[in-house]
């Protein structure tokens, strides 16, 4: 049975004391909560203050993106190891943002994914369709090639460890969620190409978040889903009751 897995996505939000107060407004209610997994993952200005809060709960904390080497001449990067080293223990690689704002390919995810696992960080690594790409009927095609070359050369134990995010970008912060059948269908056949590639042990472990406009009032059904193993949260991660309620809803 894969424990479902909730992050917290806080994007470039929230000042380092805004970020520690949200920490611990999540922390206060964790002892409520089921039996799941949960992250953060604050901007890195903030993350050694969440740290400290967190430190010791059930909340792990994920930076939003990491470099491929581990130092040098890089100016305005985080390594892998810098990132392990103040206490994350999750890295988010791919982010729908980073691919369409900063240069991101199949091909700096995939270096990022490597770099992770050397550095003892677990990737969630993100993929997902287009509006024009899904319309134009190629969603399945788009998610195959972005999982396949992200996970590119990795070992099957390397797959059982990490989390694949399905991210329709249509869905990122529009307000629009695919509806539960919409993202099953796309998560059983994400299953289906692990399979494939890393065979039945690393399909059966991998936990594959949906994510895109995810809130307490639609949590319920989408994680109710077979293949559906979490959810990676933008917008509604960053306030406590909103997030909460998700954690609750998954729990
Ligand atoms: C995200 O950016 O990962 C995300 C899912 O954002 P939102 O929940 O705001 O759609």
């Amino acid at each position: 049975m894969r424990k479902q897995f909730i992050a917290g996505n806080w994007k470039m939000n929230l000042d380092t004391k805004q970020a520690a107060e949200l920490a611990r407004a999540l922390l206060d209610a964790a002892g409520e909560l089921g039996d799941i997994e949960i992250a953060v993952a604050p901007v890195a200005t903030s993350i050694s203050a969440v740290i400290e809060v967190l430190r010791g709960s059930k909340i792990a904390v994920a930076a939003q993106n990491c470099y491929w080497e581990s130092a040098g001449a890089f100016t305005g990067e985080l390594s892998p190891e810098m990132i392990r080293e103040i206490g994350c223990q999750h890295v988010i690689i791919g982010h729908s943002e980073r691919r369409q704002f900063f240069g991101e390919t199949d091909e700096t995810v995939n270096k990022k994914v490597h770099a992770a696992f050397r550095a003892g960080l677990l990737p969630i690594v993100c993929v997902g369709e287009s509006l024009a790409e899904r319309e134009q009927g190629k969603t399945m095609e788009v998610v195959s090639t972005q999982l396949k070359q992200s996970l590119r050369d990795l070992r099957d134990e390397q797959v059982t460890q990490l989390t694949v995010a399905y991210e329709p970008v249509w869905a990122i912060g529009t307000g629009k969620t695919a509806s539960p059948d919409q993202a099953q269908e796309v998560h059983a056949f994400l299953r289906g190409q692990l399979m494939e590639t890393f065979g039945p042990g690393a399909a059966e472990a991998v936990r594959i978040q949906y994510g895109g406009s995810v809130k307490a009032a639609n949590a319920a059904e989408l994680l109710s889903k077979a293949d559906i193993d979490g959810a990676l949260v933008g917008g509604a991660s960053l306030k406590a009751e909103d997030f909460l309620g998700i954690l609750r809803e998954a729990g």
